[in-house]
């Protein structure tokens, strides 16, 4: 297969937009107004804005299409790690295969069910399994883990969404899955810079082969996943490079498939146990750059989710969600077994440290007083709405007739079963709020809304359109 990511051209667009005029900046933007997916040599003139007006000017943009697009709700997930077994080398994780600090385990069904157990508890509806890349993880167990997931429900709680994220596999596998109900299929490149990824991901381990995670996701959408995640691990080599390593893999799949990734990552790479690379990195991306760089990237692809996780700290968090941000997790713990032991912290079990501990109660507070509908919506991948039928949506601002009903009635369940007394009033507040915003435009479908949530007041669940 054709190798998509040319170091030498994104190197030489980022060298030609140096210094870039004002008027051709603001050119770009009025284009990217227009939801327009921007080329890489625009994307990479945005890259070498320094400016702090034209800065503002990104910035103010980014958060205005996230909301023309998607409205103001932010979805809610969070992760739940398999097992930290693996058989590679990434010099950067804490589960690389040589590091004996870590205390390797692997949930059993039983363990995976009270981790469910505590998740539904506190509310969660979507899910993504992590997996380190390991023959014990295979598409058979990973499957199994899938049902168990599906299966494990309690009274007003149940998993509606089982996203992945574990090595590439092949067609007959990713099939497996898709055929267990898997929801988007995520695979990280961790680094577009070939040089770098030689140098990070030792020869002869499965992961040095850059080639068959490159086109991981390509398996996944031939297999008929159509939902995939891309993301690069920021801080491994230089952050413009990986946005625009990002672009060129968005237009790959949009070109070969008809529709780009569903979501686009962000992580930031952070310390891990007994990992000495972290200290001695010299890529760390600052915390303006990183605003930048998430600004840019709703920008450059204005129709793919961005996903900002925990391992930001809470004010790092408060900063980038308005710069188009559409999911986080919350509630998040990420050692193997944490959540069933309560334990917000379990540094040998863990990939990496986690910036934002705080309760998913706490964080839909403080996002819901700040104006955001907190969503735990799951409709779009059970009514069929993905792939490209969603883009289609999503580009014609239909979705918005989905987003924002589906992000209250599922919200309104939140706040009667899981909510603290603070929240509930919050959000009983903000959902007054919107049915009169949507009443100011379309009162019928205010009125239809209004019915659904009425339904969920007096117990029914699992209400969308
Ligand atoms: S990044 Fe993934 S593949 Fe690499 S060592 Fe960590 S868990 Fe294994």
């Amino acid at each position: 297969m054709k190798d998509f990511i040319d170091d030498a051209k994104i190197q030489t667009l980022l060298e030609e937009a140096r210094d870039p005029d004002p008027s051709e900046i603001r050119e770009i933007l009025a284009k990217a107004r227009s939801k327009k997916r921007l080329e890489p040599e625009e994307t990479a003139k945005l890259l070498q804005v320094e400016d702090p007006e034209l800065l503002e000017e990104i910035f103010q943009l980014a958060g205005e299409l996230k909301k023309a697009i998607y409205g103001n709700r932010i979805v809610f997930f969070a992760p739940l790690y398999i097992g930290n077994k693996c058989i590679n080398n990434c010099l950067y994780c804490g589960f690389r295969n040589s590091n004996n600090a870590i205390d390797r385990v692997t949930l059993s069904m039983e363990e995976l069910e009270r981790e469910v157990i505590t998740l539904e508890k506190e509310g969660h509806k979507r899910l993504i399994l992590v997996y380190g890349e390991h023959p014990d993880y295979d598409a058979d167990f990973i499957c199994k883990t899938m049902e168990v997931v599906y299966n494990t429900k309690i009274e007003n709680g149940e998993i509606r969404r089982v996203n992945i994220n574990a090595a590439p596999m092949d067609v007959e596998d990713y099939k497996k899955l898709l055929d267990t109900g898997i929801g988007t299929f995520q695979i990280f490149q961790e680094t577009y810079h070939h040089k770098t990824y030689s140098l990070l991901h030792p020869a002869g381990d499965r992961k040095a082969d850059y080639q068959w995670r490159l086109y991981g996701l390509d398996r996944a959408m031939e297999a008929g996943i159509d939902d995939v995640g891309i993301g690069a691990l920021f801080g491994l080599y230089d952050w413009k490079f990986e946005v625009l390593g990002l672009l060129y893999h968005s237009i790959h799949l949009e070109e070969r498939f008809g529709v780009g990734p569903h979501t686009i990552s962000v992580p930031r790479i952070e310390p891990a146990l007994n990992t000495p690379f972290y200290r001695n990195n010299k890529y760390h991306v600052s915390d303006q750059d990183f605003k930048k760089l998430v600004a840019i990237l709703r920008l450059s692809v204005p129709y793919t989710g961005l996903i900002l996780t925990a391992r930001e700290n809470a004010e790092i968090r408060k900063e980038v969600i308005p710069l188009g941000v559409t999911q986080i997790d919350a509630g998040s713990r990420i050692g193997i077994g944490a959540y069933s032991k309560s334990q917000a912290l379990l540094p040998e079990k863990e990939q990496f440290q986690l910036g934002d501990i705080r309760s998913l109660d706490e964080v839909i507070g403080e996002l819901a007083e700040q104006g955001y509908v907190p969503s735990f919506c799951t409709a779009g991948y059970r009514c069929g709405r993905t792939g490209e039928y969603f883009m289609k949506l999503a580009k014609t601002g239909l979705v918005q007739n989905y987003c924002l009903p589906n992000a209250l009635l599922t919200f309104k369940e939140y706040l009667e079963d899981f909510a603290s007394e603070k929240t509930r009033e919050i959000g009983e507040r903000l959902i007054r709020e919107n049915l009169e915003e949507i009443g100011k435009k379309d009162p019928a479908r205010r009125n239809f809304v209004e019915e659904k949530l009425q339904l969920i007041a007096q117990g029914a669940r699992d209400i969308y359109i």
